[in-house]
């Protein structure tokens, strides 16, 4: 048993949502990721933390096949992902599969990333409307019901420029939501966002971290980390340098680097 690999070992009967073998990433020479070995439960919340530029946004990119990593394999929902062999980075072997399991995997941006020549309600309709062709007034009733649970009912007419940061961000996750994906990445969701509107946001994900939701969050935010997530994960110069519970974890002691990244935080 000592052996096999963390990922094999594993005799869960939960299903993993989302996991990674050996995955690398280079850009060019600079080899960002450098061997992530990863799983995800169904109904983890896990918060990814580290230092600027140690690859958590490029990992949570290859994760949803936004990038493409240059070795190793991913898997969602159960599915390898189909890559073939490339020069620098794998390439997509079956576009159809990835399509489909970009629906699944939905990503959050530390900008918000909403069409702002659409409004809010436009902006949640677009993707299932066009791309899943679904029908529209199911899709308009949910993009409702979804604005509702996310306090922008009221503005589901307005342009994004006409909405606070943080109504811009809770908008971004209900559009996130509308497609109904499986695993919810978030990119520094509130990092852009002024502090007073933070707490707003924060809510939100509280609410679907509650609600059993797969959770990747890379985050900034020391206590959502410590209070919400399931897990913590560590990441150092494109390694998982440290992860556990985040009792364990925040309690000191287990990773000397993590200790001191969380230090720091706490100074500022
Ligand atoms: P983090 O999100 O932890 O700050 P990133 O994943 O954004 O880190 O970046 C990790 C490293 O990869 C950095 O050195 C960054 O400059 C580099 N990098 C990220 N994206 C690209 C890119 N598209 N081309 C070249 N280098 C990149
Ligand atoms: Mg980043």
């Amino acid at each position: 048993m000592a052996s096999t690999s963390p990922l094999k070992a594993s005799t869960s009967s939960v299903a993993a949502a989302i996991s990674t073998e050996g995955l690398h990433k280079h850009y060019g020479n600079l080899e960002v990721l450098k061997g992530i070995d990863f799983r995800a439960d169904d109904g983890e919340v896990i918060s990814i933390l580290g230092a600027s530029g140690s690859g958590k946004s490029t990992f949570l990119r290859c994760l949803n096949l936004l990038e493409l990593p240059s070795a190793g394999r991913i898997r969602i929902l159960d599915e390898d992902v189909k890559l073939r062999p490339g020069r620098v980075n794998l390439r997509i072997a079956d576009q159809r599969q990835i399509d489909r399991l970009r629906t699944q995997v939905a990503m959050v941006f530390q900008n918000f990333c909403l069409w702002s020549h659409m409004t809010v309600l436009d902006n949640l309709m677009e993707a299932p409307v066009h791309v899943q062709r679904r029908n529209r007034a199911e899709v308009r009733d949910e993009a409702e019901a979804i604005l509702r649970r996310v306090g922008l009912l009221d503005r589901a007419k307005y342009y994004p420029a006409q909405l606070s940061g943080g109504q811009q961000q809770r908008a971004a996750i209900a559009r996130a939501l509308v497609m109904k994906p499986r695993v919810l990445l978030f990119d520094e969701p509130t990092s852009a966002l002024d502090p007073e509107l933070v707490g707003e946001v924060l809510k939100v994900m509280r609410d679907l971290a509650a609600e059993g939701r797969t959770m990747l969050v890379v985050t900034h935010e020391m206590a959502f980390a410590r209070d919400v997530s399931s897990r913590v994960l560590f990441l150092e110069q494109g390694r998982i340098a440290a992860q556990g519970a985040p009792r364990d974890l925040f309690g000191g002691g287990m990773n000397e680097r993590f200790d001191q990244f969380v230090s720091r935080f706490n100074e500022g």
